[in-house]
């Protein structure tokens, strides 16, 4: 360590003179003052590590001196040791009232001096030691701050990611997170399935045109590098890294102009078959991606990885479940609804009706002497024929209507919002409709058919329940039957 510097202040020039010796020959660095103007102008110059300091000089007041001192930032930690001539009980009690580190009666013993000139030194050592300590402290802290900044920006980036989203959206979002994470120009998702080239799934912008986009790895040596090791690659700067070299060759032969400067490719693993690289650049003008950017960016890519796997089996669930409900509700033979997906619908059509005081029909259609189709061309060309039947059906109705098959022959639709007029109308349409077509089934000959229809419609005094609105068609239907069939009736 280099020595201490003091700094002496007297007017006294023989004190000076005799002290600088001492001094020295202890070992200090000595700087000397010889008036009071000097004083200030040395402290910038040298900045010592100790002042020793007259109270009285001609040119000036050490009062003043040791003032300036203590209220400039730049020495308010360097010790000031007064020396004076006067009586201590007034001059001490002053000085040391306005920071000075002690007081020296003169004429003073020089051992005695040295003893308090090396207290001083000692304190102010521990001092600023523990000031040193103090700013470790406080960038630690800092850096602790900025941990948690970063694990609350993943925090976020989670949060977004494991809500119930696709494994699509999640590439987007993650893409996009990350690159504002990392202040990042460009960040994207690529994925690479066994067999196939790598594609461009997500970018974080809206670059729709990217989506799909195949890469040359070629002309992406960190991309390759990145899948075949499954370590994270980062290239500092495009232009000096060996990786680049065969790029860089090639830019200089096509002219290519480089606006990348550093680039990331981050790989994580999806399946055994499929596996991706993210995607990370900063342009030129940008500071470089740096090994902590690569520990963010990894440690948020491994945990959203989990995320995209939980998506996926939820996708896969949500699918599944939704072709089960589906085929729950379906009728396998005629694909239109089954009786208990009407008996469902109807019950909440009608709670619905009921709240709004509105109103709703329903047809009970049955096709005419089925039992011939089936005696004639057998059972097959029968289902046949009613599988015809539910689709002419579900053709004919409005997108609010519902199609189900009630029974072996039997047909009910639903009418939301239609009176008994309409639906009578509407009814006599799909008989129509249903005398009109030709099935053709029976081996080339043209097989015609007919069906009576019954209809009922809500609201109607004793009718309460889908039972009562079921019922009432029936008997509509019974009386289409009994009077010839071929006919509509209410
Ligand atoms: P109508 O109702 O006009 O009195 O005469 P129908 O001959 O149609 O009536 P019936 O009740 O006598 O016969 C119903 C026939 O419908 C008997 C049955 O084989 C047939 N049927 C019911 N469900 C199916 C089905 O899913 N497939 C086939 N192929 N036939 C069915
Ligand atoms: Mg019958």
């Amino acid at each position: 360590m280099a020595s201490a510097r003091i700094l002496i202040a007297d007017d006294d020039t023989s004190i000076v003179q005799t002290m600088t010796w001492v001094l020295k020959e202890h070992g200090y660095d000595v700087v000397s003052a010889h008036q009071g103007s000097r004083v200030l102008e040395l402290m910038a110059e040298r900045t010592p590590d100790l002042v020793l300091l007259d109270v009285m000089f001609p040119d000036a007041d050490g009062y003043q001196l040791l003032e300036r001192i203590k209220g400039d930032d730049r020495w308010s930690d360097v010790p000031v040791m007064m020396v004076s001539s006067l009586p201590p009980e007034e001059a001490a009690v002053r000085t040391l009232g306005l920071g000075a580190a002690d007081f020296v009666k003169k004429p003073f013993r020089v051992k005695e001096l040295l003893a308090r000139i090396q207290a001083q030194l000692r304190m102010r050592a521990i001092l600023r030691g523990a000031n040193e300590t103090l700013r470790d402290i406080e960038a630690e802290l800092e850096r602790v701050r900025e941990e948690a900044e970063n694990r609350r920006k993943l925090v976020d980036i989670l949060h977004d990611v494991t809500d119930d989203l696709s494994s699509d959206e999640i590439y987007h979002l993650l893409a996009r997170r990350v690159a504002r994470a990392l202040d990042l120009t460009f960040c994207s998702v690529i994925l690479a399935r066994e067999g196939e080239r790598p594609r461009v799934v997500a970018t974080a912008f809206e670059q729709a045109s990217a989506r799909g986009f195949e890469l040359d790895l070629e002309r992406y040596p960190e991309i390759r590098l990145a899948l075949d090791s499954g370590r994270p690659v980062l290239v500092e700067d495009v232009m000096q890294s060996p990786l680049y070299a065969d790029v860089r060759k090639r830019w200089l032969r096509d002219g290519t102009t480089v606006t990348t400067r550093s680039v990331i490719a981050l790989p994580f693993a999806l399946e055994p078959t499929q596996a991706g690289v993210f995607f990370l650049r900063r342009a030129m003008n940008e500071p470089p991606l740096t090994a902590e950017d690569v520990e963010f960016a990894d440690t948020v890519v491994k945990a959203a990885v989990v995320a995209v796997q939980r998506a996926k089996v939820l996708e896969t669930t949500m699918a599944d479940n939704r072709r089960l409900e589906v085929l729950a509700q379906t009728d396998p033979l005629t694909a239109v609804l089954n009786r208990r997906a009407l008996t469902e619908r109807l019950t909440s059509e009608l709670e619905r009706v009921k709240r709004y005081d509105s109103t709703v029909s329903i047809l009970l259609i049955d096709i005419d002497h089925f039992k011939r189709v089936n005696d004639s061309f057998g059972h097959l060309v029968g289902d046949d024929v009613l599988t015809d039947v539910g689709a002419l059906l579900q053709s004919a109705v409005r997108s609010v209507d519902v199609v189900a098959r009630y029974g072996g022959k039997e047909f009910v639709l639903v009418l939301p919002e239609t009176a008994l007029a309409g639906a009578i109308a509407f009814a006599e349409r799909i008989r129509e409709l249903i005398e009109e077509r030709d099935f053709q089934h029976a081996q080339g000959n043209a097989l015609r058919l007919t069906a009576s229809i019954g209809v009922a419609c809500y609201p109607l005094p004793g009718l309460e329940t889908v039972e009562d609105l079921l019922a009432k068609a029936d008997q509509a239907l019974y009386r289409a039957k009994a009077e010839g069939r071929n006919r509509v009736r209410s």
